[in-house]
């Protein structure tokens, strides 16, 4: 069983550096520069426990939960420790939540934003590049500090460090000796702790021979909200043998080798695995998908979207097409992004472990 520390332990610590907090707003950001500049990123994907009854004020009733479970967690004060909120532009839904903070809400802290290419040409690349540098020069008015190039690429080198400690956690998933709540938890603990702290835990785990009871699965979506689903998958007679979540190895950014820090940054955030909130090409992503199930023996993929977002529903019906036809099952549900999974949602989850058994 590894140690992790709490959201609130790890606040304190950046304190006591001297450091600053930003929550951050899912899925594509630079980590680096914002560590350069003196701030702790803490991911914002709900949380699911939060009554959503402020959120639901500001937003359409067809908003996916992360959108209107976060915006609640912010007016109840869960977001206090926070000296910036960093919004990418990951979808509409958080576009709206960005255009929502600053124009109505207005909190306390200023609100940051990030506008992602959805493609890879030169002219997304320079795009970029010059998001970033905007993102730089925000920052910098914030905390003060204004990062040397040296600084800057240390920081980058550390993130990419720890990249490769999430990446090896997923390519060897069956030798790593935790269950799979246990196992996700650890992946997730990135979301939060430093790039150096999250290489210690990683470099920690135990290895071994890695559970294989049951029926082998394969999710995907954005998040596996609330972490008790893997409770229950394993209670059906099945467990997770690899993930396409976008809070975990949809983010095993490559490392670069641009020597100049904003084109390295660029190209890891547009080089990253294939993702449909960035415009990846669906036959291409199908194509991984399957490729990544052969690979690790998973006999279904198990697609555990939010409800209500848009850019996971738009490949819906061609990654079952494509997967169907290489002769892959897949489930797809949605739920609500509360503390607890509909009945429903279970059973269907339950059938389909049965199907593959
Ligand atoms: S769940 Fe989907 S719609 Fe909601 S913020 Fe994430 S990507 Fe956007």
């Amino acid at each position: 069983m590894l140690t992790i520390p709490t959201r609130a332990e790890v606040v304190r610590q950046v304190r006591e550096r001297g450091e600053r907090v930003a929550a951050v707003l899912p899925i594509h950001y630079p980590r680096a520069l914002l560590r350069a500049h003196g701030f702790q990123p803490m991911e914002v994907w709900g949380p699911p426990s939060v009554s959503v009854v402020e959120g639901n004020a500001h937003f359409q009733a067809y908003t996916c939960g992360i959108v209107r479970n976060a915006t609640s967690f912010l007016l109840q004060g869960g977001l206090d420790a926070a000296d910036v909120i960093v919004i990418p532009h990951t979808c509409d839904a958080l576009q709206g939540m960005a255009s929502v903070l600053k124009d109505f809400i207005e909190p306390r802290q200023p609100v940051a934003t990030i506008y992602l290419p959805r493609a890879a040409r030169s002219a997304d690349r320079g795009f970029l590049q010059a998001e970033l540098h905007r993102l730089a020069q925000q920052l910098a008015e914030i905390s003060g500090r204004s990062p040397s190039g040296g600084e800057l690429m240390a920081a980058i080198e550390r993130e990419e460090e720890a990249d490769r400690e999430l990446g090896a956690l997923a390519e060897h998933r069956s030798e790593i000796d935790l269950g799979d709540r246990d196992y996700f938890t650890l992946l997730r603990a990135r979301e939060f702790l430093p790039a150096e702290s999250f290489i210690e835990l990683a470099r920690s785990a135990p290895r071994g021979r890695g559970p294989d009871r049951g029926v082998p699965l394969m999710i995907s979506g954005i998040v596996p909200e609330p972490m008790d689903l893997f409770d229950h998958i394993n209670e059906m007679g099945a467990h997770v043998v690899a993930d396409d979540l976008a809070c975990c190895s949809r983010r095993l950014y490559r490392p670069g080798s641009a020597s100049d820090p904003f084109e390295r940054m660029a190209d890891a955030l547009l080089g990253g695995p294939l993702d449909p909130t960035r415009g990846s090409p669906i036959l291409e992503r199908a194509r991984a998908v399957a490729s990544r199930m052969a690979q690790c023996g998973a006999k279904g993929l198990l697609v555990y979207d939010v409800k209500f977002c848009e850019p996971e529903l738009f490949d819906v019906p061609l990654l079952r097409k494509h997967l169907t036809e290489a002769g892959l099952s897949m489930l797809h549900v949605e739920f609500d992004m509360t503390g607890s999974i509909a009945q429903q949602t279970l059973t269907r989850i339950e059938a389909f472990v049965e199907m593959l058994q």
